[in-house]
C-alpha cells in the first residue's frame, strides 16, 4: 500500500526546494539548492533551466529517500517562480537558450510599442495585466526572435513557464501549464479555456510551442520511474503566490495575504466574477478545478524587505534585520520622520516607475531610531494604499495574513494591524507557498474533497489586533499622505 506523504517541488528565484509534508499539514523534512543568477547586461536576468531541473531532481530525490522511497509518497505537488520562460527542444528534452527570468527588463521597448501602437487596453481587458516585461508573452517572442536554435527549432520548439519544464522532465514528455502561470503568460483571456488566438498572434507566439492548459489538481501524469526509484503521479501546480493564497486558507472573497518578502505580494480572491480593476491591479487565476475558475486581484509593492536591508548594507544603520523591532520600540514615535521607500520606483497602486526615495522631517532631535522606525512605518503605509485601491475595485479586506520573511518582525505586524484597522494573522509555519502545492496535491490526489476540506493542513496562526487609536492613525495617515502629494 503507497503511503501518504505529499512531495512539494517549490521552483523559485533564488533557490529551488523539495519539502516533504505528512496529510495533518507538519512539513517532516527539506531540501534546498540555490540556483545561478546570471546577468548578461544591465536589466537581463537569466537562470540555467538545465540546472534548474538538475538541482530540483536533487532535492526530490533527497526527499523520497527521506520519506522511504516512492510508494511512501502519494503525490507531487509543484510551485513555482511565475512568467519565467525556458525553450527547449521536444526531440531532446534540452533546454534551446538560457531562462528568460521574470525580473528580465529586455522587452521593456516592444511593450512601449504594444503599448503605443494602442493595445494596452484590449490586453488588459482580456488578461487582466498590464503591457509590461514582466509577463512571459513578450519574453517568448525575444527568443524567437533572437536566438537562432529557437527559431529554426519548427515544430520541435516546446515553449513553457518553469512548471511546465519541470512536468516535462519529470513525464518525460508531458507538456501542460496549470491555468494560474498560464494567467501569467499575457496569451490566455482570463475567461478562455485555452491559449488565446487574438494574443498569440499579436505577440508572435506560436501556439503550436504551448502546453495545454490544465486544472491546478488532477493526476496529470507519473514521474519517469527511473528518476525518483518509482513512479509518482504529479496531481498539484500553481503559481508561487496563487499558491502561497491557497496554503494561507485565502478561498473566499474578504480574505487577503501578503507575502512580505524583497518586494510584496497582495492577493484577494474574488470567487468565479472575472475582475475588471480600475485602479491598475491586476487580475488573475487564482485556481482552476473541473475546469471552474476562481479568481483573484493582485498588486505588488517593488521596495518592502529590501528597505530593511538597505539600511542595513548601504546605511549601516543596524547589523541585522531582525535588530529593527526592538530599535522601533526603542522611540514613542517617528519624531516627525517620513521615509518614502521608492528605492526602485512606486509599483501599484501608485505605479510611478521614475519616482525616487525621500527622507524628510529631518532636525537636530532627530536619531537613528527615528529613521528606522520610519522606515518601518512605510511598511503598513504602503499595504495601505493597496488596501483602499483594493477596497474601491469592490475587495475590501477583512483580515490580513501574512508570511515572508519581514514576516516574522512583530512591530511591523502589530503596524500593519493599526494602520489597515483589520486584523493581521500570521502562520506558525510561514513556508505558505510549498503548503499550497502540498494542499493542491492532496486534492489532486483524492486525499481531500476540496481545498476547504484540505485546510486540515494549515498552520496554526498567530493573530495581531489594531490597538491604535484613531487620532494618532490619522496623525499617521495624514502624514504619509503628504509624504505622497509632496
Ligand atoms: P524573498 O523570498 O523575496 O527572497 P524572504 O521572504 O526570504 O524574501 O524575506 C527576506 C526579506 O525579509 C529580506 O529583505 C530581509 O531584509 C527581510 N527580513 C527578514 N527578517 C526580518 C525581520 N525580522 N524584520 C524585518 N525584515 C526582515
Amino acid at each position: 500500500m503507497s503511503g501518504n506523504y505529499l512531495l512539494v517541488l517549490d521552483a523559485g528565484t533564488t533557490s529551488t526546494r523539495a519539502m516533504l509534508y505528512a496529510p495533518d499539514g507538519a512539513r517532516v523534512a527539506t531540501a534546498q539548492r540555490d540556483l545561478s543568477q546570471y546577468y548578461p547586461q544591465p536589466g537581463w536576468v537569466e537562470h540555467d533551466a538545465a540546472q534548474i531541473w538538475a538541482r530540483t531532481l536533487e532535492c526530490a530525490q533527497a526527499m523520497v529517500a527521506q520519506a522511504g522511497g516512492t510508494d511512501r509518497i502519494a503525490a507531487i505537488g509543484i510551485t513555482n517562480q511565475r512568467e519565467t520562460v525556458v525553450a527547449w527542444d521536444r526531440r531532446t528534452g534540452e533546454p534551446l537558450t538560457r531562462a528568460i527570468v521574470w525580473q528580465d527588463r529586455r522587452t521593456a521597448d516592444r511593450c512601449a510599442a504594444l503599448r503605443q501602437a494602442g493595445h494596452e487596453q484590449m490586453i488588459q481587458r482580456r488578461t487582466g495585466l498590464v503591457v509590461d516585461p514582466y509577463f512571459s508573452a513578450t519574453k517568448m517572442r525575444w527568443m524567437i526572435d533572437h536566438v537562432a536554435d529557437v527559431a529554426t527549432a519548427g515544430d520541435a520548439l516546446a515553449l513553457g513557464t518553469v512548471e511546465s519544464w519541470l512536468v516535462w522532465k519529470l513525464t518525460g514528455g508531458l507538456h501542460i501549464s496549470d491555468a494560474t502561470n498560464a494567467s501569467r503568460t499575457q496569451l490566455m483571456a482570463l475567461d478562455g479555456t485555452g491559449w488565446d488566438d487574438d494574443l498569440c498572434a499579436l505577440f508572435g507566439v506560436p501556439q503550436g510551442a504551448l502546453p495545454e492548459i490544465v486544472d491546478n489538481a488532477g493526476t496529470f501524469g507519473v514521474t519517469v520511474p527511473a528518476l525518483l526509484g518509482g513512479s509518482v503521479p504529479i496531481c498539484g501546480l500553481a503559481g508561487d503566490q496563487q499558491a502561497a493564497t491557497i496554503g494561507q486558507g485565502c478561498l473566499a472573497p474578504g480574505e487577503a495575504k501578503a507575502t512580505l518578502g524583497t518586494g510584496a505580494f497582495i492577493l484577494t480572491p474574488m470567487g468565479r466574477a472575472v475582475p475588471q480593476s480600475a485602479h491598475r491591479l491586476l487580475g488573475t487565476v487564482l485556481w482552476q478545478m473541473g475546469g471552474d475558475r476562481h479568481y483573484a486581484l493582485e498588486g505588488s509593492i517593488f521596495v518592502a524587505g529590501s528597505l530593511i536591508q538597505w539600511l542595513r548594507d548601504q546605511m549601516g544603520m543596524i547589523a541585522q534585520a531582525a535588530d529593527t523591532d526592538a530599535i522601533a520600540r526603542s522611540v514613542a514615535d517617528n519624531g516627525g520622520v517620513w521615509m518614502l521607500p521608492a528605492l526602485s520606483g512606486l509599483g501599484a497602486p501608485h505605479w510611478r516607475a521614475e519616482a525616487t526615495g525621500r527622507i524628510t522631517g529631518l532636525t537636530h532631535a532627530t536619531g537613528r531610531a527615528h529613521i528606522v522606525r520610519a522606515a518601518m512605518e512605510s511598511m503598513a503605509h504602503q499595504v495601505q494604499d493597496l488596501a483602499r485601491a483594493f477596497a474601491a475595485d469592490g475587495a475590501p479586506w477583512r483580515r490580513l495574513r501574512i508570511d515572508g520573511g519581514m514576516s516574522a518582525n512583530d512591530w511591523i505586524a502589530q503596524d500593519m494591524a493599526d494602520i489597515l484597522d483589520v486584523p493581521v494573522e500570521r502562520p506558525h509555519d510561514v513556508e505558505t507557498t510549498a503548503r499550497g502545492a502540498a494542499l493542491l496535491a492532496g486534492v489532486g490526489v483524492g486525499l481531500f474533497p476540496d481545498l476547504a476540506a484540505a485546510g486540515v493542513m494549515a498552520s496554526e496562526r498567530q493573530m495581531f489586533t489594531a490597538d491604535m487609536n484613531e487620532k494618532e492613525r490619522g496623525k499617521r495617515l495624514a502624514g504619509w499622505q503628504a509624504l505622497l502629494d509632496d
